[in-house]
This record gives structure tokens, C-alpha cells and sequence, in this order.
């Protein structure tokens, strides 16, 4: 809400002064031609020979380029300032305040321009670990610095490759262009960069008054396919974070995985059903025998 009410006195502001800039220039070159009619007149009405008409018409014709020059450079400063605005304005709309990333809204509306251009691309989902624990520990101010931190991060890391994301709170997005066709080499791509995120992520120190706080990040990875929609797309992704948070946190898990874990879970699921470890038996004097070697 705070970011959308800057927005707005910042678009009001710079209307403002936009209008009043107007005016003024609008004032000046009246004032310029003016100047420029009078000294016209004067000359003409001193001179009316062939040799001075031409002189005069050099004359004023000098003194109107000198005074244009003032005029485009008003004109020039006026745009660039236009242009300024526009620029900050936009920023302010479409990136997350605290991250520096794109915000929910602008990163759907990349990934959706994207494949609606036909283009293959992976899309990496990764939300913060035990965050709630971060906060309560530590404080919010500090849970604050992390979310900022880990934007640094993914900016440092992926710089121009990929789009970047801030989907809300401690969830993150990174959209990647995948020039790979073959679907094992675009798997390993895209898997190694996230892992590479994961990594640099497990490296960050924060010092509060209350300890050191290294926060680590589960990832789901899922790539698109024809047709692929963007929240087709996201829920593939946010299934693979899904299992990567099951299967422990701080790791990256990849679609294509899913069915592994899956796998390995119901086989654990198995081994608690029929492998549970079976309590002692103790024998006392008075127990049958037959119990107490059983
Ligand atoms: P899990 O490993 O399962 O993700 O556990 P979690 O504790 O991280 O759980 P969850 O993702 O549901 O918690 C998100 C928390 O992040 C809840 C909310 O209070 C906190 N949070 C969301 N946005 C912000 C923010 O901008 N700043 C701070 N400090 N905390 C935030
Ligand atoms: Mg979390
Ligand atoms: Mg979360």
C-alpha cells in the first residue's frame, strides 16, 4: 500500500512540475520572438535598400538560430526529466521495494511474454527455509535484511541471464531461457544453476543481537513444454519445491525427480509398516517360558 501511495504523490508531483516546466518554456520563447520581431521592425524601418534587406535577413536570421539554441536545450532537459520520471515511475511499479527484483505481477506477465513467443524455458520456484523460526528468533527487521540479502544474491548471480522474482514473502522466482533441446542436458542447465542458487544462498551470514542467522532455500524446478500456461508451469514447480521441503529443505528438486522421491518415500513408508523394531522382552521368574523365548 505504502509503495502505491508513493507512486501516486510521485506521479503528481512530477505532473506538476512537468506543467509548470511547459509554461515556462511556452513564456520564454514568446519573449524570444518578440525581442526578435522588435529588432526586425527597428532595422527595416532605419534601411529599406537591397544590401541592407540581405544584411538584415542575415542578421536576424543569426539572432533567431542563437536563440533557438537555448530553446532546444530547454526542450531537451525537459524530455530527458520526462523520461526520468517515466523511468522511475515504472521501477516503482513493477519491482519488489525491498528486493530490487521484479514483483509478482511483472515476473507472470515476463514468463507469460515469454511463452507466448514459443520459447523453452525453466522455471526455478525456491522459498526460504523454517523463515517463521527466523523471525521469531531474531525479529522482523532482521528477517527484512535476509529477504534483501537473498534478492542480492540472485541479482549477483544470474545479473542478465535470467528474470528474476519476488513471488511474495520469502518465495523467490527465476525464469531461465533454455537454448537446449535435449531434455537431459536441459534438466542438468537448469539444475545446475539452481543448485548454484541453493549454494550461494547457504553462504549468507547475518549477525543480529540474538546469533548468526544462515538462512537456507528449498528450490522446485519444472520446465515448459507446448502449450505450457504460466500457472500450469508454476504449479509443475511449486510441486517439485513441494517434495524438496518434504524430502528435508535446503535442496533443489527438479520435476523430473518427483516420481524418485515419490518412490522412496512410499518405500519408507513400507520399511516403518513392516520393519518397526520389535520392543524386548523382558522375563520374569513367573513368565511361560515359551513367551519369554518367543
Ligand atoms: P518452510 O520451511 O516450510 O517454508 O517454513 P517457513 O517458516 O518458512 O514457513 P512459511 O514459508 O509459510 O513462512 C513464511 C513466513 O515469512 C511467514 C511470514 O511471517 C514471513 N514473512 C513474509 N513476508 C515477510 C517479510 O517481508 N518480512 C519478514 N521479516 N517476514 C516475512
Ligand atoms: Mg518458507
Ligand atoms: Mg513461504
Amino acid at each position: 500500500m505504502d509503495a502505491i501511495r508513493s507512486l501516486f504523490r510521485l506521479a503528481s508531483r512530477r505532473s506538476i512540475r512537468c506543467r509548470r516546466d511547459l509554461w515556462l518554456f511556452v513564456a520564454r520563447t514568446n519573449v524570444y520572438l518578440v525581442i526578435l520581431a522588435t529588432v526586425a521592425a527597428v532595422i527595416q524601418s532605419w534601411h529599406t535598400d537591397s544590401e541592407t534587406i540581405v544584411v538584415t535577413a542575415l542578421g536576424v536570421g543569426a539572432i533567431a538560430g542563437l536563440l533557438t539554441l537555448p530553446i532546444l536545450w530547454e526542450f531537451g532537459s525537459m524530455y530527458l526529466d520526462l523520461w526520468k520520471s517515466t523511468q522511475a515511475l515504472r521501477d516503482l511499479a513493477s519491482k519488489d521495494q525491498q528486493t530490487g527484483l521484479l514483483n509478482n505481477r511483472s515476473f507472470v506477465a515476463a514468463v507469460v511474454e515469454r511463452l507466448a513467443a514459443g520459447r523453452h524455458v525453466a522455471l526455478l520456484v525456491g522459498d526460504l527455509d523454517r523463515f517463521k523460526t527466523i523471525n521469531d528468533h531474531h525479529g522482523h527487521p532482521v528477517g527484512d535484511e535476509v529477504i534483501a540479502r537473498v534478492g542480492c544474491t540472485l541479482r549477483d548471480m544470474f545479473d542478465e541471464i535470467a528474470v528474476l522474482g519476488r513471488m511474495g514473502g520469502e518465495e523467490y522466482a527465476v525464469m531461465i531461457e533454455c537454448p537446449f533441446l535435449d531434455p537431459e542436458i536441459a534438466h542438468a542447465h537448469a539444475s545446475a544453476l539452481a543448485e548454484e542458487m541453493r549454494r550461494r544462498i547457504a553462504t549468507i551470514v547475518i549477525e543480529s543481537d540474538a546469533g548468526s542467522v544462515t538462512p537456507t532455500i528449498s528450490i522446485g524446478v519444472a520446465w515448459s513444454r507446448p502449450e505450457s500456461t504460466f500457472s500450469e508451469l508454476y504449479a509443475r514447480a511449486d510441486k517439485a519445491l513441494y517434495v524438496a521441503k518434504a524430502a528435508g529443505r535446503d535442496r533443489v528438486v527438479g520435476e523430473h525427480e518427483i516420481e524418485v522421491f515419490d518412490a522412496e518415500r512410499t518405500l519408507a513408508r513400507r520399511q516403518d509398516l513392516f520393519w518397526q523394531p520389535v520392543p524386548p522382552v523382558v522375563a520374569t521368574e513367573s513368565d511361560d517360558p515359551a513367551v519369554a523365548w518367543a
